[in-house]
């Protein structure tokens, strides 16, 4: 057995005889990240094309993946694992990214901020949870053109809302 035969070590054999075009990699998990081994999320090719900041001469035809990972610098990778494109390849800040940067969108459609969350009062994140909900029943969103993860952020806004809320009941207590 060598290094690169891929041969598990139950053949038995010191040395493999096999020739190499034999070899096969262990398959990678379906959908996995490169980068981190997450599973990703499929995202539409217009996504894709919209968000990416490089040239879209490099954009293959295939389902590309949503990375969430916060720690992974991938923000979208190939089916096959062989192209990545990072957060510095991405047009938008990247709120699975950096979900605790105030500047950041948490909704990329109407544009709001982590930070406007955080700072509004109870009743004001409600009227922006009304706001983003009356905007998508207007079809007004764009959610698989300006959002990178390419779906509705509403979970999003949902979860700083929900964290926020969490952290001042600590607080008070
Ligand atoms: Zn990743």
């Amino acid at each position: 057995m060598t290094d690169t035969c891929g041969c598990p070590p139950e053949a038995g054999s010191a040395v493999c005889d096999l020739p190499a075009q034999n070899f096969q990699r262990p398959l990678r998990a379906a959908n996995a990240c490169p980068e981190c081994g997450k599973t990703g999320k499929p995202v539409q090719g217009q996504t894709v094309k919209s968000l990416l900041a490089v040239t879209l001469r490099e954009v293959r035809d295939v389902e590309y993946l949503f990375c969430r990972t916060q720690t992974c610098p991938v923000v979208y990778f190939s089916p096959d694992g062989e192209q990545t494109f990072t957060v510095e390849q991405v047009r938008e800040r990247v709120y699975q990214k950096e979900p605790n940067a105030e500047e950041v969108f948490v909704c990329y459609c109407f544009r709001h901020t982590v930070g406007d969350v955080r700072a509004a009062s109870s009743e004001s994140r409600k009227a922006m949870v009304d706001d983003i909900n009356t905007g998508i029943n207007a079809g007004q969103c764009a959610c698989d053109l300006r959002n990178p993860q390419g779906s509705c952020c509403l979970g999003n806004v949902r979860g700083v809302i929900k964290r926020r809320e969490k952290m001042s009941a600590l607080v008070t207590d």
